[in-house]
């Protein structure tokens, strides 16, 4: 397994990532976008291959209800959009 299989994810314009670091396995990103992430067994947030069936707006709000804001939303200019 590689040193950090949360990652970057491209998705569109945006590229997501979650950081290991922060996340804390609330899973409310998933209740938001159950598409878009699983937990490992580490009870850190990943990404599912499914996770462009997703919209953006979805995508942005499973962001938004992280409460440990792990998920960092980049657009395709690399500006940080969330959080
Ligand atoms: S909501 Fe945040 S802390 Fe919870 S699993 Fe998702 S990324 Fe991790």
């Amino acid at each position: 397994m590689s040193v950090n299989p949360s990652g970057s994810r491209k998705i569109r314009n945006w590229t997501l990532t979650v950081d290991r670091d922060l996340c804390i396995g609330a899973a409310s990103c998933i209740a938001v976008a159950p598409k878009a992430y699983a937990l490992d067994n580490e009870a850190k947030a990943i990404f599912l291959d499914t996770a462009d069936n997703e919209t953006d707006e979805v995508l942005l709000d499973s962001a938004k209800a992280c409460p440990t804001a792990a998920i960092i939303i980049h657009d395709e200019k690399g500006k940080q959009i969330y959080p």
